[in-house]
């Protein structure tokens, strides 16, 4: 297989050049490790999250939606058990005042000599690990010291349990069936790092899938299957993906069998999603805690029981990610090297764009009524500054799969060339064609041409 061009690096680079993600807060001199999406971002972004619902409540008829609110009862975080054992391991090295986490030692850089791992130098004095809650909290009151203390979510799934009962109550589904929701979650991570994909704040995919407790395992599977699948779907390349199952020890205190989708990023094999068996554990926490009574009355058979939760996790930040990795290409094209995001057409930011040659002779006006035409289909963009070859290169490396080119020639015969990002050819199609061609080339499946190198 051909060496992987791709670096985290490049990736911050490209994404900062293009306006795609930055850091937040920059003219403050950024804050740990938390990004701002600009406009490709938000859009890429966008299409994740709307392939993720595709597949949840598009492409079947089994999930409903939910989107509950970031700050719960704080009671919530009681039966859950993130109160108690949300936490990592942390320890503090007297040397250097840095603070570092205990499990991640080995992959992080020591203080005063980066090229060593803490407790690595002679100089190096660490305390012993202490538990960090992970949990952001906050107050509701004027007062502090009067007002309750309150969480920021550290994952949206705990929503969909408190409401579990209320969405059984309308929703006119039975085990099983699942709760989708789609938000943003909180974590005071004490190593957040390697750009998006750990940070203070992300937005997570998450379902709860409620069966009845025989069928648990059979839906585990059914789910593993499935996230799997979708990742390939959206055109992550099938040797970069892996599930890997987690070991008696790894195990979170709420799940019987976990298994990770995890990823191929240029830091290594890592978490892309978790895909958890819950079991009953937050129906029944929840009931116990709040006295109400969380279970499914099956009127049919007159049985009576606390479903059991599959929950696939998904983070959108780490898909984004995953993504631009997968894409992320350089080649050479006419002499010149460019650098290419050969996003799946579903992700791109911009499906075309609309470029005259020139910014003369009614080129410029013709091009803004093919524009026009072309908005209202699809997420389109109309570029007339700098070189046409520049612009080529700007497209190409936001992920533009097609280019519309009006040449001198269009104003004779009213046909301009479609260029295709990854194959680069041109072809001379009639503007009246132009909905129809790539509206079917947009749809029609797409393979990763970096698979032909491999
Ligand atoms: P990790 O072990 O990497 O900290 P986790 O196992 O704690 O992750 P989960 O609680 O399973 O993560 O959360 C589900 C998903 O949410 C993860 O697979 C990941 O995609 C995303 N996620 C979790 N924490 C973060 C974070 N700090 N920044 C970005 N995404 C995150």
């Amino acid at each position: 297989m051909a060496p992987d061009v791709v670096t985290m690096d490049k990736i911050v680079a490209l994404c900062k050049r293009r306006g795609l993600i930055f850091p937040a807060s920059e003219i403050y001199g950024g804050i740990h490790n938390t990004y701002d999406y600009g406009h490709y971002g938000v859009l890429l972004k966008r299409n994740v999250i709307d392939a993720w619902w595709q597949s949840m409540i598009g492409d079947r008829t089994d999930i409903v939606a939910l989107d509950s609110a970031i700050i719960q009862h704080p009671k919530t975080w009681e039966a859950s058990g993130h109160l108690a054992g949300f936490t990592d391991p942390l320890v503090d090295c007297k040397t250097c005042g840095q603070r570092f986490r205990a499990d991640h030692l080995g992959e992080l850089p020591c203080g005063r000599k980066p090229s060593k791992h803490p407790g690595e130098t002679p100089e190096c004095e660490l305390t012993e690990a202490r538990e960090f809650n992970l949990m952001f909290e906050t107050t509701i009151g004027p007062v502090k010291e009067a007002g309750a203390t309150v969480y920021l979510r550290p994952e949206t799934a705990q929503g969909i349990f408190l409401d579990f009962k209320t969405v059984l109550g309308f929703a006119r589904k039975k085990p099983p069936f699942g709760i989708a929701q789609v938000g943003k979650s909180f974590r005071n991570e004490i190593t957040p790092g390697n750009f998006v994909f750990r940070t203070l704040e992300f937005e997570q995919m998450e379902m709860e899938f409620f069966v009845p407790p025989g069928e648990a395992e059979q839906w585990h599977e059914h789910w593993l299957r499935e996230r799997m699948e979708w990742y390939e779907r959206i055109g992550i390349r099938a040797d970069h993906l892996r599930l890997r199952a987690h070991d008696a020890e790894e195990l979170s205190h709420y799940s019987s069998a976990t298994s990770d989708v995890e990823y191929l990023y240029p830091i290594g094999w890592s978490e892309l999603e978790g895909i958890a068996n819950r079991g009953d554990f937050d129906l029944t926490q929840h009931a116990k805690f709040s006295g109400d009574k969380l279970e499914y009355f099956d009127t049919a058979s007159g049985e009576r029981y606390v479903p059991h939760v599959i929950e696939p996790a998904a983070g959108v930040g780490r898909t984004v990610l995953a993504a631009l990795c997968d894409a992320y290409d350089e080649d050479d094209v006419g002499g010149g090297p460019r650098t290419v995001l050969r996003l799946h057409p579903r992700l791109a930011p911009i499906k075309v764009a609309v470029l005259p040659v020139v910014s003369k002779d009614g080129l410029p006006e013709r091009a803004q009524e093919v524009f026009q035409m072309l908005r209202g289909q699809m997420q389109a963009e109309y570029d007339e500054g700098g070189s046409i070859g520049k612009r080529y290169r700007r497209q190409d490396e936001i992920g533009t799969p097609f280019g519309v080119t009006i040449d001198h020639q269009t104003l004779e015969d009213g046909t301009v060339t479609v260029r295709d990002r990854d194959t680069l050819a041109q072809d001379r199609v009639a503007i009246e064609d132009l909905p129809a061609v790539l509206g079917a080339r947009l749809a029609a499946p797409w393979e990763s041409p970096k698979l032909a190198t491999a």
